[in-house]
């Protein structure tokens, strides 16, 4: 992976400024507090042949401490914990737990007479090695995984447990910027007691866990800085960007003044944007606008529900099936779904059925498609595992008791997978019949827009759906032929294509012809750039994650819908890109 950051003065004079990604919006202005790392501190010895068993029990005995230790941590995280911290910590205690990870690092023991801590690092380096030529981006960055549970295994070797000694040293009521190598989950809830004003780490990239939990816990973030760690002293003022991913050290007072009124206007724009969670979604010309909310995990049902969300229109329910070496079971996943039902109490639950495949796996599951995209994923794989997806079925009909349950099926492209669906559904509701278990008939059916072939010929769906959705990272993708997860191609990847509007405009036209409700739930319905160019598409129901919500509610409030349904048609009829500044009022 080709690194982006870089060190030099960004144009701010002689201030040391360094560039990484920015990974949580916000700006934080506050003196560095280092994170120690075990890793770099190693010693390096060797073992005599007479104390090489004993070496190796005492590695044995730090990595049974370390699991341990993070296992109590999973099981009792507080209840304002980040959602995700839970299963990372499992993750991460499991990666301990690997009987091969033990036995390859005590025959470094055994055999180059290592002591525990360098057997360990060397065993560490080759695994990490492994996952960085991995293609895929999200397996690559879980090589950050193993070393960070490596740290954690060394730290316990080498007795030590603080991991920011400049945070007692700090002078009171300054705001702490910690700096580090990188961050681990458990680390994260070790910080979070304490109110940081930043994280800012040398590894990582948008998809790493210090990213994952700093956005949860709104923290701003910048990551990939490359050797901030070793430029940047404890106590050292520090600007942190989120929003550009640029990290000034020591700046001067001018730098200083500049970025507190930056961080003083965005304050004011966020608190002004908390004032509309509970005003209407309406346009100007009248229009009632459904914000809805995208989830991965049942828990996310309460932010969802905290911005405001009018129901949840998507739930990716395949990241119940995903890191765990078991199949959840019909009680867990109805169990799942009508927590997510109770939370949203009444309002809409559109839960999607399985989207395994391409990016997204079966731990252990190491078949590999000539091309995992076109290949049996999503309702193709369902369709093909009649028990797992009767399984699911069951659970979502027995949760629809509990309020509004849809089923979202993804990746439809012919109109026969429709009616197997609808087959399938039929003998879930049998099955739970006979064993007299209750459920709710009578459950709304809908898919995903996601193929071309549908967007073309959408009617017989329309006809025989109760719902559509929209999902425009797929459709972007099949529509340009352009692998949305290769950053090669990553700037054709073009949602504002005429091709691709023509068939969002094709879909929704189609969907109000048949008098049923149509969203848009890939990622371009979060971005606030693109809000009035969807409803000039005459789009009425977005879902998106919670945080983008009140982003889009204000553009939503500030445009008149029937005006850019007018200016959209128009230059779509000409297949032109459309100019998203001439769409502002
Ligand atoms: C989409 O394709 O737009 C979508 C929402 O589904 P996913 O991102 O999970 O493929
Ligand atoms: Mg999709």
């Amino acid at each position: 992976m080709t690194s982006r950051s870089s060190h030099g003065n960004c144009g701010f004079g002689s201030t040391l400024c360094m560039q990484g990604q920015g990974v949580v919006k916000g700006y934080a202005i506050g003196r560095a507090a280092i994170m120690s790392a075990a890793a770099l501190e190693v010693v390096h010895y060797r073992i005599a042949e007479q104390d090489v068993e004993a070496e190796c029990e005492r590695l044995k005995k730090a990595l049974a401490t370390a699991s341990g230790e993070l296992q109590a941590m999973a099981v009792s995280l507080p209840d304002d914990a980040p959602r995700e911290l839970g299963p990372l910590l499992t993750v991460h205690s499991l990666l301990l737990d690997d009987a091969a990870l033990l036995q390859e690092t005590c025959d470094l023991i055994i055999n180059r007479h290592y002591n525990a801590e360098w057997a360990l690092t060397t065993q560490g380096q080759l695994l990490a090695e492994q996952f960085s030529v991995m293609e895929d981006e999200y397996l690559r960055e879980r090589g950050a995984d193993i070393r960070q549970v490596i740290e954690r295994v060394l730290r316990v070797l080498s007795g030590s447990t603080a991991l920011l000694p400049s945070l007692e040293a700090g002078d009171a009521g300054d705001s702490l910027i910690v700096v580090a190598r990188d961050i681990s989950p458990a680390d994260m809830l070790k910080l979070r007691g304490a109110r940081f004003a930043a994280f800012l780490t040398d590894l990582g990239g948008p998809t790493s866990h210090t990213a994952i939990v700093a956005r949860s816990m709104n923290v701003p973030a910048v990551v990939g800085l490359g050797h901030i760690r070793m430029l940047v002293r404890d106590g050292d003022i520090l600007i942190a960007d989120g929003f550009t991913g640029a990290v000034l050290v020591n700046p001067s007072e001018l730098v200083l003044q500049e970025y507190r009124q930056r961080q003083a206007a965005y304050a004011g724009d966020r608190a002004e944007l908390a004032l509309l969670r509970d005003a209407p979604a309406v346009t100007l010309d009248g229009i009632q606008i459904k914000l809805e909310a995208n989830i991965e995990l049942p828990e996310e049902a309460v932010a969802a529900l905290q911005a405001g969300a009018d129901g949840i229109g998507l739930f990716r329910s395949e990241f119940l099936f995903m890191g765990r070496r078991d199949l959840p079971s019909e009680e867990e996943q109805y169990q799942a779904y009508a927590s997510v039902v109770r939370t949203m109490a009444g309002r809409p639950v559109t839960i999607r059925t399985l989207d395994l495949g391409a990016d997204k796996t079966l731990d252990g599951d190491v078949t590999v498609a000539t091309n995992p995209a076109l290949g049996l994923r999503a309702i193709r794989y369902c369709l093909a595992n009649p028990e797992l997806f009767a399984t699911q079925l069951r659970a979502l009909l027995r949760a629809s008791l509990h309020g509004h349950v849809r089923i979202l099926i993804p990746m439809i492209s012919h109109m026969h997978e429709v009616r197997a669906t609808k087959q399938a559904i039929e003998a879930a509701c049998e099955s739970l019949e006979a064993s007299g278990v209750p459920f709710a008939r009578n459950i709304s059916l809908g898919a995903m827009v996601e193929i071309p072939a549908m967007a073309i010929a959408i009617e017989p769906f329309a006809d025989a759906l109760d719902f559509l959705s929209i999902g425009t990272n797929d459709l972007i993708q099949y529509t340009l032929a352009i692998d949305r997860g290769d950053s090669e191609v990553a700037d054709l990847y073009d949602p504002m294509h005429p091709a691709v509007l023509r068939l969002i405009a094709h879909t929704i036209n189609s969907a109000e012809r048949a008098g049923i409700p149509v969203a848009v739930c890939g990622e371009i319905a979060g971005d606030s750039r693109v809000t009035r160019m969807l409803l000039g598409l005459g789009l009425t129901e977005f879902s998106m994650h919670p945080q983008q919500m009140l982003d889009v509610k204000k553009e939503v409030r500030l445009a008149h819908s029937n005006a850019l349904r007018v200016k959209v048609a128009s230059a779509l009829n000409r297949a032109e890109r459309i100019d998203l500044a001439a769409l502002s009022n």
